[in-house]
């Protein structure tokens, strides 16, 4: 069965709920379109599985002036418990040892781990470890920390709007990061503050 079918009975399935529970009859012909559209969407969304870490980061290049580099990426991922979206930031931030990735390939890791069924904290760890494990990169430290708002908190149970959930990932040796630790913290203050006078 294609995935087309198979959302056009679930459509129709909830078409028949909404009738069958509110009174309510939605009619057929306007939503002709909409479980291939939604299909579309669907795939689009968890497209991130095609790819790995290691294609998406590609080539590292030798820097040896910076001993700190941080990135925020806005990310938009869909939850796995309900298939509802999540979205918001991502703060990256390593201490490299000879090698740099480019800055746009951390938009890219986080839209290929984005497009997948998630769970928050599954995509903080895979960030970090994306960079951690590489070999061409070999980063002394690594610090990721996710913000995070969930529709299905937001729409539905506890509505709470406001709620923004906070996930973080460390790598590296414990002597190494508590100080790196402080001292991203302080940047994404600072990002904070310079985002709210904009
Ligand atoms: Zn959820």
């Amino acid at each position: 069965m294609s995935a087309k079918t198979d959302l056009e009975e679930i459509y129709q399935l909830l078409l028949r709920w909404i009738k069958q529970y509110t009174g309510a009859d939605l009619g057929q012909e306007i939503r002709k379109g909409t479980p291939l559209r939604a299909s579309k969407a669907l795939i689009e969304l968890t497209s991130g599985y095609i790819l790995d870490e290691k294609e998406v980061l590609g080539k590292v290049f030798e820097e040896k002036g910076s001993d700190l580099v941080y990135e925020t990426v806005e990310f938009y991922s869909l939850c796995e418990h309900h298939l509802l979206p999540f979205y918001g930031k991502i703060h990256i931030a390593y201490i490299p040892s000879k090698s740099v990735v480019g800055l746009s390939k951390l938009a890219k890791l986080v839209e290929m781990y984005s497009r997948r069924l998630q769970i928050q904290e599954r995509l903080t760890n895979q960030v970090a470890d994306a960079l951690w494990f590489n070999e061409d990169l070999r980063p002394k430290a690594v610090f990721v920390m996710v913000e995070g708002k969930h529709l299905c908190m937001m729409m539905r149970g506890i509505k709470k709007e406001r709620t923004v959930t906070i996930t973080t990932a460390t790598r590296g040796l414990p002597d190494k990061v508590e100080k790196f630790e402080e001292k991203v913290l302080r940047i994404i203050k600072r990002e904070k503050k310079h985002d709210k006078k904009d």
